[in-house]
């Protein structure tokens, strides 16, 4: 592969990485995985996001993850709206609605989500949505506070739903869940959504792909991106270089990145 693939949505700031960061990062460097969108989780991890983003050239966004509902406070929403004027992320993110565990409070999340879909606006930038059993809750959000756009990130919904994102701006993250042959529904809308809507992500540390399958789930990593865009290539038909190419373009474009995106950036520090 001559670019750089983007992995459009992994957690290279999650714990469960730190251990050995750099190896992972090296390793996803040498199969061609060189840039990465990193959205935060919550307040407490802004800082630690962007100095990993500062250090191997990722691209960060900020924002409160609807998992971690009961450690935001009122006054997170501040910090992260002084976050957005002060550091110039591509995206607010990882923000959304999560109607799969039970135990989050649901108006909660919505409260949450509405107030940092209006910073979006504020600050005009695009977002990184999280939707687990809430598509059509998070669409209903995104029609009343219409967004540029962004990136619907892990989708899981119908082509109905698929469509009404891409008519409100956005594009589809596909990763590890269309590698496992059982994901029906997946693989027929990746194989069959215009290539434009479709951008590829890993999600590591979770979502392993078929071939990490556990019990107990492997942690999953960027370096398994190009196997994974080579399962898009065959269910599409197309050849890796081009998915890649066309999720590379999706991704700059729906997050506004210089569209001849370099292999590593100034800010990259790696040897240094
Ligand atoms: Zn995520």
């Amino acid at each position: 592969m001559t670019a750089a693939l983007i992995d459009s949505h992994c957690h290279l700031d999650a714990p469960e990485l730190a251990g050995d960061l750099e190896q992972l990062v090296a390793r996803s460097r040498a199969v061609g995985v060189g840039r990465w969108v990193v959205p935060a989780v919550s307040a407490a991890t802004f800082a630690g996001t962007r100095d990993m983003a500062r250090r191997f050239g990722a691209w960060p966004a900020y924002g409160l993850h609807p998992l971690y509902e009961a450690e935001h406070r009122a006054e997170h929403l501040d910090e992260l709206a002084r976050w957005l004027r002060d550091e110039s992320p591509v995206a607010v993110g990882e923000i959304g609605l999560d109607g799969f565990v039970a135990t989050l409070d649901m108006q909660r999340q919505i409260d949450f989500f509405e107030v940092q879909l209006k910073l979006a606006r504020d600050f005009d930038l695009p977002v990184i949505v999280h939707i687990r059993r809430s598509q059509d809750l998070v669409l209903k959000y995104l029609r009343k506070w219409r967004v540029q756009g962004g990136i619907a990130h892990a989708f899981n919904g119908s082509r109905q739903q698929a469509d009404e994102f891409v008519r409100l701006g956005f594009v589809l993250g596909f990763g590890g869940a269309m590698t496992y042959s059982g994901s029906q529904r997946i693989r027929r809308l990746a194989a069959e959504l215009p290539m434009e809507a479709i951008v590829l992500e890993t999600d590591a540390p979770d979502i392993a792909p078929a071939w990490l399958a556990g019990p107990p789930p492997a942690r999953n990593e960027p370096a398994e991106l190009p196997r994974i865009a080579a399962v898009l290539a065959e269910l599409r038909g197309m050849t890796l270089a081009e998915v890649a190419a066309a999720s590379n373009a999706n991704v700059a474009r729906v997050l506004r990145l210089p569209q001849d995106v370099p292999d590593c950036p100034h800010t990259c520090d790696a040897g240094s």
